[in-house]
């Protein structure tokens, strides 16, 4: 490895693929250290029996605007444009259709409080109807969108996520993290198993230390997610207490998933869909056979991906069956076995889900996305002021981040 590169890109996720796809090309020399035995970081397909089953982002959110889609179309991905099963409860099981037309209406209540007389506390628990039906569906939702209850949300964050997205929401068959991972440009060089451990910064040079040696780039991109940044796992220079600050106020939420394998013959439909208990705001919500593959895919937020962390793996499994087995019967799911399941609390480089900005911080995204001394810049879905805790949010500011480098490694 060159050791004195003229960008090191610290993270391979998204972000940080994206920014060495913009950096290729450009007669620099770069170098991408990763924690991980892997690229992709949040983008993690599973290769699995059943089919590739994506652990982390499987979604190509706003897919009518995502970057992602024309490079999944130039590289010859097969991508599977809509819909999708949510918002219709399978056959109605354990939710009626006026319950689920009177949480349509609590939930779009609750957005337009939020976006046209949003609390003065900016807390979105408080545009919550005291009277509503509905808090603990909400709060579930909330879990699925934002990682943590409404209590923790700043409504500003939570409408200018809301306001941007476009509701398309496409899929890679083979897997999103697949498709990201593959990204990384030929002849980068890449080193995986490779933390960075600390970072020094002088008025002549940026040293980067690594377990194999320091690295004094001319420049640096750092990728990793908030709670990286806030944590002391890595020894940052005290010029960068302002954007800890800021990722103290945009901490990982608690998202994970489960696939249990369909085995066997079995009822469950291909491109169904349920809420295990809408009364519950820890609930498990179920995609059945995405993409005709023998899995059910069981996504946790919040309360509910709190507890599975807690509880573990075993206990998580056994709850989604519980709440499988009160909707479509018994017998019905005995043909579910538990397959794969993720860890992202436990995964010491990422350590959650995907950011949400605490009550009154949501201007701490800019912050975060702004650069120290035109040497160090920032990317990562958190650094996005409205594509936040999405692929293509971690892509974009990627590539926002390695055009300033090229400017600045252009104007001395
Ligand atoms: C369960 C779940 C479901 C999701 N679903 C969707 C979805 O459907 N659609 C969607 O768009 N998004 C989804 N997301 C969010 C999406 O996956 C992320 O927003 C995105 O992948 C983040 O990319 P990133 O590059 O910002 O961060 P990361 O992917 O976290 O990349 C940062 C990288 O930095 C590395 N790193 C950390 N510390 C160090 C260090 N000291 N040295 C070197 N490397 C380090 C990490 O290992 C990681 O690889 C989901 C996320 C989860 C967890």
């Amino acid at each position: 490895m060159n050791s004195e590169p003229d960008v090191v890109i610290v993270g391979a996720g998204a972000a940080g693929i994206s920014a060495a796809m913009a950096l290729a090309g450009h007669g620099l020399d770069i170098v991408v250290i990763e924690a991980l035995d892997r690229t992709g970081g949040r983008g993690w397909t599973r290769k699995t029996r059943a089919g590739p089953l994506d652990l982390g982002c499987g979604w190509l959110h706003s897919a009518d605007r995502n970057p992602w889609v024309g490079i999944a179309e130039r590289s010859g991905f097969e991508v599977v444009r809509g819909p999708t099963a949510w918002g219709s409860q399978f056959q109605d099981l354990g939710f009626s259709p006026e319950e689920q037309r009177s949480v349509r209406e609590e939930s779009s209540a609750l957005f337009e409080r939020l976006s046209r007389w949003p609390p003065a506390s900016d807390r979105a628990s408080d545009a919550l109807d005291p009277h509503g039906r509905w808090t603990a569906w909400l709060q579930a939702k909330s879990g699925f969108g934002n990682g943590d209850e409404l209590e923790r949300i700043s409504a500003r964050d939570y409408v200018a996520y809301e306001s941007s997205s476009t509701n398309h929401n496409w899929r890679v068959s083979s897997g999103y993290g697949t498709l990201i991972s593959s990204s990384m440009p030929q002849g980068v060089d890449v080193h995986l198993n490779t933390p960075l451990q600390s970072l020094g910064l002088s008025w002549r040079r940026i040293e980067i230390g690594t377990p194999v040696g320091v690295l004094y780039p001319r420049t640096v991109i750092i990728t990793v997610s908030t709670d990286a940044l806030s944590s002391d796992a890595i020894a940052w220079p005290q010029e960068f207490d302002p954007w800890r600050e800021a990722a103290h106020k945009l901490p990982l939420g608690n998202n994970e998933k489960l696939f249990l394998e369909i085995v066997g013959r079995s009822d469950f439909q291909a491109e169904t869909y349920v809420v295990g208990n809408p009364r519950d705001p820890a609930t498990g919500s179920y995609y059945i056979r995405p993409l005709d593959m023998p899995v059910v895919e069981c996504f946790l937020g919040g309360a509910g991906a709190r507890r599975a962390e807690q509880e573990g793996a075993q206990a998580a499994f056994d709850a989604a069956l519980a709440q499988l087995r009160s909707l479509f019967g018994h017998r019905a799911c005995k043909c579910l076995k538990p397959l794969v399941s993720s860890d992202w609390a436990g995964t010491a480089p990422i350590g959650g889900g995907y950011s949400h900005a605490l009550p009154t911080h949501a201007e701490a995204r800019d912050k975060l996305a702004s650069s120290l001394d035109a040497r160090v810049f920032f990317a990562g879905e958190a650094t996005h002021a409205t594509d936040f805790s999405t692929a293509h949010g971690a892509f974009e500011s990627g590539r926002r981040a390695a055009l300033a480098v090229i400017e600045s490694l252009r104007c001395p």
